[in-house]
């Protein structure tokens, strides 16, 4: 496998990266997705999906991940988890070299979407793993029956308090202004949890700690006055930042960061797609990711074929 041109090497195995493996195997070329960790991206890390048309009951975001890959492998697209080093992505013959192989492209679509932005606070990252978590669907079960925070007003931090407070006994959700960004779809169950307490205006100013998490100190902006909590998690939800680092000197980026491509998923180098949470957009969705991922493989069919 590894001597091959590919037609196309996708880097990133979320909705975005699989749906355009799809498309890409599906329409013969030959594919070669190379994903670090493990399927899904984000997807993967959200308990429940309720706006993947579909389905009905809604879909975990691990099971939908795992569909999507065998729906791509059914048609001949292989993966492989590998973490890529560098992309040479100018020139017809684009080089992806991850840590053990070198592989060669006609085209390469970017797929690797966003990570989870840290919130700033002294002691944070020391305690990755000691009470802050990015990920409520992957760590929530570490404080059943405890007390949580989440800090954050999208639809992360909307969806994060709800999961928790069926795990835990109490959650606090704290927001930097008075309204939240999230959907609409979030607000009436969060305000029916009964074990869910919004805090509003109000900044994380420090984490107390021993070994492990024991509370915040909590600044409310409007009085300027400060008062501590205990919580033994706190789940950091204040958006993403694009994974662009290893691509961001070959192609036009936003000033935020993300590759900037139109509808067409076309970058500013030829046979390079920009697809999903890393393209500049208005709306990151796992359904706008996978239609992403369908039309960069629409324009990569014009432009092998021509
Ligand atoms: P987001 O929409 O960018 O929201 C980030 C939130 O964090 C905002 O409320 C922001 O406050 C706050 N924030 C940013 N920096 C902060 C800081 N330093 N301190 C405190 N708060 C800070 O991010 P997201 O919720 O992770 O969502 C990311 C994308 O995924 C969005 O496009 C979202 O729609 C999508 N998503 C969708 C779903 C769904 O549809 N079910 C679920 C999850 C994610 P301000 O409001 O004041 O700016």
């Amino acid at each position: 496998m590894e001597q091959n041109i590919f037609d196309t090497v996708i880097l990133g195995g979320g909705p975005a990266g699989y749906t355009a493996a799809l498309y890409a195997a599906r329409a013969n070329f030959s594919v070669l997705l190379l994903e670090k960790l493990s399927p899904g991206g984000q997807m993967a890390t959200t308990d429940v999906i309720d706006n993947y048309p579909g389905f009905p009951e809604g879909v975990n975001g691990f099971d939908l991940a795992m569909q999507m890959k065998q729906g791509a492998e059914r048609f001949g697209a292989k993966t492989k988890l590998a973490e890529v080093v560098e992309a040479r992505l100018s020139g017809e013959i684009k080089q992806i070299r991850t840590k053990e192989e070198t592989y060669s492209a006609r085209t390469v679509v970017l797929a690797t979407g966003a990570r989870p932005r840290e919130l700033g606070v002294p002691g944070e990252r020391e305690l990755r793993g000691r009470g802050v978590s990015y990920c409520a669907t992957c760590d929530g079960m570490f404080y059943r029956g405890k007390t949580a925070a989440v800090v954050g007003g999208g639809n992360t931090a909307a969806a994060d308090a709800l999961y928790l407070s069926r795990i835990c006994e109490k959650v606090y959700l704290i927001h930097r202004r008075d309204t939240l960004r999230a959907q609409k779809a979030y607000l009436d169950p969060l305000k029916r949890a009964e074990n869910v307490e919004l805090v509003w205006n109000s900044q994380v100013e420090a984490l107390l700690y021993q070994d492990t998490l024991t509370g915040l100190r909590i600044r409310e902006k409007l009085s300027g006055e400060e008062r501590e909590i205990s919580c033994s998690g706190l789940f950091v939800a204040v958006g993403y930042l694009p994974e662009t680092e290893l691509f961001r000197d070959q192609l036009e980026l936003s000033e935020a960061g993300y590759v900037k491509a139109d509808e067409t998923t076309r970058t500013s180098l030829p046979g390079v797609y920009a697809v999903g949470d890393l393209r500049e957009k208005p709306l990151r969705q796992v359904i706008t990711a996978a239609a992403d991922g369908a039309v960069a493989v629409h324009f990569m069919e014009e432009y092998l074929n021509s």
